[in-house]
């Protein structure tokens, strides 16, 4: 009997240890991960520097309190403003935590304002996280079903449909945020049509009704579509940005990142964490963004990205079971005309780690380190894969 609550179907496997895009198991076999931990392990496995970093820190110190100040944690602040032209930082441990905290600080702003009762504009198929206030941003039924009543204050529109917004804005004077990933991660890989088209667009609504613009890049950020986050391909800045997979590489931390007016919103007692940004987790972070910086892995996110899609493009041209091949540089999507997860247990027996979400699209995210000849034997595999499973 298993100890563990039943929260995930899951793949009948265990790792033993890694090493760059590469995992063993306890028998020695060797698996490609194209998923590095749902987006986390960027660096991948046991990147010489990150293990260099966390041994250098363990032995100094792993956590104090937020009630002291936090070297590490201000020199990864310093580093995030830098890279993000964003102005101040609030550290948490995950996704949903930093999200949490630009709803609260959404929330804040609106009564500071004297609305009495802020809602926020979210979007069909997005997510944001399990907590009670992110899954109510969520939209996605299914994950939402049985933990009624959810948390109120949002209103939903479709992904992509600036006018939508526009409605909204005309008929209600109460609304305080947008909150939208620029590309949506586990809705299925979607990308908006013309991404700088759609997030400026969502910027001018939010300038002239004085909204804050907040963009969950919990996914798309640290270098994963290329650029260190992704409205960085607009040339719009958000008012409040979340962070948190790909920044530690693997060891937990999430940030709520701010600019302008957002960024002065909360004082001491309105926000805490007790383990957010602490030296371990700061050291990560920075190591981090120093690795991607150093090894120049957003530009290799953006080729290898275009690399594996084109191949799989000329691969699966005959297949008309393949609907589009979408990425943003290592965020790639490859939707199927059929309900596909079948395909995860098929990779698996086949040694290749790969996820399928809104039913239909194969995802792949693989660590921003992948080179050229791994991204070549991953495009392969996953052509073959895909023809069996469409030809079965
Ligand atoms: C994964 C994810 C989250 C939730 O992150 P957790 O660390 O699991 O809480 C939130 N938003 C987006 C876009 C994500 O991809």
């Amino acid at each position: 009997m298993s100890r563990l609550m039943n929260t995930y179907s899951r793949q009948p496997i265990a790792f033993t240890h890694g090493e760059g895009v590469w995992l063993w198991d306890k028998d020695g076999n060797k698996y490609l991960d194209a998923l590095a931990g749902v987006a986390v392990n960027g660096l991948g496995h046991a990147h010489p520097e990150m293990v260099k970093a966390l041994s250098a820190q363990a032995v100094k110190l792993i956590h104090t309190s937020n009630i002291y100040h936090i070297n590490e944690q201000e020199a990864l602040a310093d580093k995030l403003a830098e890279i993000s032209g964003m102005d101040k930082m609030f550290f948490c441990n995950s996704g949903c935590e930093a999200n949490e905290a630009a709803i609260k600080l959404a929330r804040l702003y609106a009564h500071n304002k004297g609305i009495a009762n802020p809602e926020i504009i979210v979007m069909e198929h997005a997510f944001h996280g399990r907590t009670m206030a992110t899954l109510s941003a969520t939209g996605n039924r299914k994950a939402q079903a049985g933990f009624e009543p959810l948390v109120s204050g949002f209103i939903r529109v479709p992904y992509d449909d600036v006018d939508a917004v526009k409605q909204i804005a005309s008929r209600k004077n109460n609304v305080v945020a947008i909150l939208v990933e620029p590309v949506q991660g586990e809705g299925g890989v979607h990308i908006p049509a013309d991404m700088a088209e759609y997030l400026q667009g969502l910027r001018k609504i939010c300038d002239d009704n004085g909204w804050l613009l907040m963009l969950d890049e919990v996914q798309s950020g640290i270098g994963r579509t290329g650029t260190w986050f992704a409205f960085q391909h607009t040339g719009i800045v958000p008012d409040v940005m979340t962070l948190a997979k790909g920044l530690g590489s693997g060891v937990p931390i999430g940030a709520c990142v701010a600019k302008g007016a957002a960024a002065e919103v909360f004082t001491p007692g309105k926000h805490g964490s007790t383990f957010g940004g602490n030296s371990l987790a700061s050291a990560a972070g920075l190591a981090t963004l120093n690795v991607i910086a150093d090894e120049k892995l957003r530009e290799n996110a953006q080729n290898m990205g275009d690399l594996i899609c084109d191949h799989l493009r000329s691969a699966l041209s005959a297949e008309a079971g393949v609907v589009v091949i979408r990425n943003a540089g290592l965020m790639i999507g490859i939707e199927l005309d059929r309900p596909c997860t079948d395909l995860v247990k098929m990779a698996l027996e086949d040694k290749l780690l790969i996820n399928v979400t809104a039913e239909k699209v194969v995802r792949l995210l693989p660590p921003l380190i992948i080179n050229q000849a791994e991204a070549n034997e991953l495009a392969t595999r996953m052509a073959a894969l895909i023809k069996t499973f469409l030809n079965k």
